[in-house]
């Protein structure tokens, strides 16, 4: 079967990301592991390094030039981040160190506030830990309840139970795409639901912002969580968008400078959101790299990335099942984010990784963050590979090779 012609021009578009060029022991760098996190362009790099170089200053904080250029700077990705997702007004964006963060925050600011034992929080058994253990830990905090909506063998989420897990509950909390199943969830439809039900909802967009355009308006959730890390960005800058009314209405988590108006020896007011939710000096370079990422991704444009990781996963489906591999999510490349997961029979995803790793292929492999999925498919880990737009057919045709010789040697290691 020949192979779709790839949609980006990959050729000048590989050549912005240096560590692509690398040969890590050896070996050309094959990036399967882009779920975990992206590579960066060198735009990125170059944003970085400038800041340090011409605008290193604390924020919100000096009257000196130097002091506002920083700020602006800052503020200025805060614009971009809501121009990006469609958000009403750059106040409704609060940044976080990563996912982990913004859904921390939501379940310790909002979660306290608004919740009280007996309260049912509904989530999915396809969620990574970090829409799971928040939520657990405030159980054990509050007495709140937690209700899971299953998946079946497809990766699809068990809807039927859903309206009734949904009726009287105060959240639902869901990942709009799986980091290990891939799947896509019906995160409108699901919306719609919650909010029938007079839930608020939550969505984990880590693995859905990255490939995909989002637009938080459109899909009519209360809050939505996403890291830059994993869509070209720095390290150190997550995203919590939120409705405006809610933020304002939601107590701080964290005290200290910037998060206040006014201290006196009786306490304190707050200062407005979504500063009241960034208490200390925040990683303000990272914050300002990820103005150009937002940049790259759009003059690339969404619709492109998705449509090329499709072209891509196609084929290694094929692969896959030629290998005689167990894929676990969906049957197909629709529907599903440019990753996949899965076993070749009888070899240890560990070992897998390791062979494929002394090849110069990064994936990733064990639990994947998400024990209950685990569980589920009753198997102690996967091997997954995930795409990005620096991607091409090379590393589909190395990650081929890299399979066959993986069960070459475990084939003679069994006889
Ligand atoms: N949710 C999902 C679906 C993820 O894939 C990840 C990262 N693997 C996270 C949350 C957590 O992201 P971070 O480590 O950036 O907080």
């Amino acid at each position: 079967m020949s192979a779709p012609a790839p949609i980006l021009s990959l050729a000048s578009l590989r050549a912005d990301f240096p560590i692509l060029s690398t040969k890590p022991g050896g070996k050309p760098l094959v990036y399967l592991d882009s779920a975990a996190t992206s590579q960066k362009p060198q735009v990125v790099i170059d944003a970085l390094s400038r800041f340090y170089e011409e605008d290193n200053a604390n924020i919100h904080r000096s009257a000196h030039g130097l002091a506002n250029r920083a700020t602006e700077l800052y503020e200025r990705t805060r614009s971009h981040v809501g121009r990006f997702i469609g958000a009403t007004c750059a106040r409704e964006i609060v940044f976080t160190r990563n996912t982990t963060e913004s859904i921390n925050l939501v379940a310790q600011a909002w979660g306290r506030a608004n919740l009280r034992a007996g309260d049912r929080v509904v989530l999915t058994e396809m969620e990574h830990h970090a829409n799971l253990v928040p939520w657990q830990m405030l159980k054990e905090q509050l007495g709140i309840e937690l209700a899971y909506i299953p998946f079946d063998g497809q990766g699809q989420l068990e809807l039927a139970g859903l309206d009734e897990a949904l009726k009287g509950a105060k959240l639902f909390a869901f990942g709009w795409a799986s980091n290990v199943l891939g799947t896509i969830n019906p995160a409108r439809g699901l919306v719609a639901r919650a909010k029938a039900a007079g839930a608020l909802v939550l969505v984990d967009a880590a693995q859905a912002a990255p490939h995909f355009a989002l637009n938080v308006k459109e899909l009519g959730a209360d809050f939505v969580a996403f890291s830059g890390h994993k869509m070209l960005g720095p390290t150190g800058v997550g995203v919590l968008w939120g409705r405006l009314d809610l933020l304002e209405a939601m107590p701080a988590w964290q005290g200290g400078g910037s998060m206040i108006e006014r201290v006196s020896l009786q306490g304190y007011t707050y200062n407005q959101a979504p500063w009241k939710f960034e208490a200390g000096t925040p990683d303000i370079a990272s914050v300002v790299a990820f103005d150009p990422a937002l940049t790259y991704l759009e003059s690339v444009g969404l619709g492109q990335v998705q449509a090329h990781e499709q072209a891509l996963m196609r084929r290694t489906l094929d692969i896959l099942s030629a290998a005689g591999a167990q894929v676990y999510g969906p049957a197909g490349a629709e529907g599903r984010v440019g990753l996949v997961s899965f076993n070749l029979p009888g070899i240890n995803s560990y070992d897998v990784a390791q062979v494929l790793d002394s090849l110069g292929l990064a994936c990733r492999s064990g639990a994947l963050c998400t024990h209950l999925i685990m569980d589920r498919c009753k198997v102690a880990g996967m091997l997954r590979v995930s795409y990005y737009l620096y991607n091409d057919e090379s590393d589909v045709s190395a990650l081929e090779a890299g399979l066959a010789r993986v069960r070459r040697m475990f084939k003679k290691g069994a006889a």
